[in-house]
């Protein structure tokens, strides 16, 4: 089993989970994704991965998932929201991140 690390949001632990297979044509795909385990317990967000073909797959994306990149797609979730709040607030995480990385 690959090895993940833990949730950039809560620093808890992740786990893969195996979702239901995708056939696409006469192909059967088995669709995996990694999340944090502490969507079980309430005391995180519940973050996942989108599904992957693959655990390994799945695996390397959840372990790109540092918290800057996922800040970032939190705020290009925002900037796609109409909503001038959302805007706001999306400017607000940018310029944080910005500030952050100095
Ligand atoms: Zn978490």
């Amino acid at each position: 089993m690959d090895e993940l690390k833990p949730c950039p949001f809560c620093g808890g632990e992740a786990e893969l989970i195996r979702g239901g297979d995708l056939q696409l044509g006469s192909t059967v795909h088995e669709q995996w994704s990694a999340g944090c385990k502490g969507v079980e317990d309430g005391d995180c967000c519940g973050v996942h991965e989108p599904s992957y073909f693959t655990s390994s797959f799945a695996a390397a994306a959840w372990n790109r998932r540092t918290p800057e990149n996922a800040i970032r797609e939190v705020i290009a979730d925002m900037r796609m929201a109409k909503s001038p709040y959302c805007q706001a607030w999306a400017d607000k995480l940018a310029r944080a991140l910005q500030g952050s990385a100095k």
